[in-house]
């Protein structure tokens, strides 16, 4: 083990480059590098990658690498929801009825990373999941804070429909972040890692009180619907889908069966 001081020679050229990339500060640019080399057998994998990684680029380094990492973009979409391709993001379809696909949100899910805009911890090695499960997490406990034990905005009829939409699509964001770590964290399950059950217990029962407020949310969001459509002229054509969408999100609301929409988290709401 290095002193995390250590000036690190190791890791042949590979090592020299993303040692320099990491003491000039171009962490995302590091963390791409690593992730290439990796991919094109550069760099060693399993068991061999954490005495590479000791040598090439010590403790400091390497920790500034389990931050870039976890925070390295998805390679599929830009924020983890993307515009509903099924009504261009209207929420409602061409002939006026609700989408089935986004449920009016206008938005759907990514499917490569949960919604949630980071990489998918398949492309990254797994000898460094545990470290990078507890720093996304860590990174994760001041949105869980504020998205999920925050009550819901002040209801005041249809005005809450945008401040609630937000809310919302930020908590799914969030609970595709901590389905995705539970999810990691299970595929280490049966190893005793004492570790890895403390961030599995975070993050099930972060995302057991994010259930609860996303029910809250759905339907708070179908109750100012509801009080829109009646500020409407009884014949206004949107009323329909506004009523449609307020049934839906109040079943979805009621019984928490999220099963095919944007909202479902396998990993995280089976654990509750
Ligand atoms: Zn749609
Ligand atoms: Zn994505």
């Amino acid at each position: 083990m290095h002193h995390p001081d250590s000036p690190c020679a190791g890791g042949g050229p590979a090592g020299a480059r993303l040692r320099q990339l990491f003491d000039e500060g171009q962490l995302q640019a590091a963390g791409a590098l690593f992730l290439e080399e990796l991919e094109n057998n550069i760099l060693p994998h399993s068991a061999e990658l954490a005495h590479w990684l000791d040598n090439a680029l010590g403790a400091q380094r390497t920790e500034k690498l389990v931050m870039a990492l976890s925070s390295e973009p998805c390679l599929r979409c830009q924020k983890g929801f993307e515009v509903c391709d099924e009504c261009h993001g209207h929420g409602v379809l061409a002939a006026g009825a609700l989408c089935a696909q986004c449920l009016g949100f206008g938005r759907v899910r990514c499917d490569v990373c949960n919604g949630t805009g980071q990489t998918e911890f398949e492309t990254l090695p797994r000898e460094l999941w545990p470290r990078i499960i507890q720093h996304r997490l860590d990174a994760a406990g001041p949105f869980v804070a504020d998205l999920i034990y925050r009550a819901l905005p002040p209801f005041d009829g249809e005005h809450a429909v945008k401040p609630l939409t937000g809310r919302i699509l930020n908590i799914a964001k969030l609970l595709g972040v901590l389905d995705n770590a539970l999810a990691a964290a299970n595929a280490f399950s049966g190893k005793a890692e004492v570790d890895m059950v403390v961030l599995r217990t975070r993050a099930s029962r972060w995302g057991g009180a994010g259930e609860l407020r996303l029910r809250d949310g759905l339907a708070a969001l179908a109750m100012s619907l509801r009080v829109g459509s009646q500020k409407l002229a009884s014949d206004a054509p949107e009323i329909a889908a506004m009523l449609a969408r307020a049934d839906r999100l109040e079943e979805l609301a009621r019984t928490g069966a999220f099963a095919g929409t944007s909202f479902d988290q396998p990993a995280l709401f089976a654990a509750v």
